[in-house]
């Protein structure tokens, strides 16, 4: 599942390339959205902005029209030059919108939806997202107020929450409970206010850094997943992916197990994080 730093940036890349442009063009293989297109044609609209909720892709168009995509584990986004050749097959393709300056094309994309601009709030999932951690208005004390609600849950599951805070994939969970000394295995009730501001703010430090880095690469090509980490130079992983090799600070081998109702994998120190 793509971080929410991944989707913050991808949704800035989309803004920049589309909004305030006119739609040429559009496409999809959902009969749902295609039906919307053939009634109140998307082409002609404005692009007004493209923006991250959680992980959701909010797309606004003139005409009171919002298209929301959630990329779950293998969707992503991509923007091409009209005559560039994509780098996924066209099998693959979900969505396609076009400007005369850029296409950008939705790729295995699982969930996609018009909404109402005027109802985005009211969305149900769209509602019951928790505090956005890269968004400016962060609220920490509802983060925590909402971990602190789940005191039987076992931390790492809790952190994949989305409606705990927004934002938390697979790799940034075993990070920042690394970076805290916390067990993956431990219960929300077992831990200690200053272990859950630790990984609130850590959590928020980790996706906000990785925001600022890595813009140039993506302005043109840009895709969700981040099996390759070539648009985050020099980052170093701490736990994740690492089984078996030494601990960063302790030298001791990292462990990988399964958690949690989706079975993902957790990666941790059993030294560092007892
Ligand atoms: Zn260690």
């Amino acid at each position: 599942m793509p971080e929410g730093d991944t989707i913050f940036r991808a949704a800035r890349t989309l803004n920049r390339a589309l909004s305030g442009r006119i739609v040429t063009a559009f496409d999809s293989v959902f009969p749902k959205l295609t039906r919307v297109h053939d009634d109140t044609p998307i082409t002609g609209r404005t692009v007004e902005s493209v923006t991250a909720n959680g992980k959701h892709v909010l797309m606004a168009f003139s005409g009171n029209l919002v298209l929301r995509t959630h990329m779950r584990m293998n969707g992503s986004w991509h923007i091409y030059r009209p005559a560039e050749r994509w780098q996924r097959p066209g099998r693959d393709m979900r969505i396609v919108l076009a400007t005369a300056e850029y296409v950008a094309v939705g790729f295995s994309i699982p969930v996609a939806e018009w909404i109402k601009a005027s109802a985005v709030e009211r969305h149900d999932e769209l509602r019951r997202l928790g505090p956005d951690l890269l968004a400016e208005s962060f609220d920490a004390l509802e983060a925590a107020a909402r971990l602190r609600a789940r005191p039987d849950v076992e931390i790492a599951d809790v952190l994949l929450n989305q409606r705990v805070m927004a934002g938390i994939g697979n790799v940034y969970k075993s990070e920042v409970l690394f970076a805290c000394r916390v067990s993956p295995f431990a219960l929300v009730r077992t831990l200690t206010d200053q272990q859950l501001d630790c990984l609130i703010s850590t959590a928020r430090k980790f996706l906000r850094a990785n925001v600022t880095e890595g813009l140039a690469a993506m302005t043109i090509y840009m895709g969700f997943r981040r099996t390759t980490r070539r648009d985050h130079p020099g980052e170093r992983l701490w736990v994740y992916g690492r089984v078996g090799e030494p601990c960063r600070r302790c030298g001791t081998p990292v462990e990988i197990g399964k958690q949690g109702r989706d079975a993902r994998l957790t990666y941790w120190c059993p030294a560092c994080q007892p």
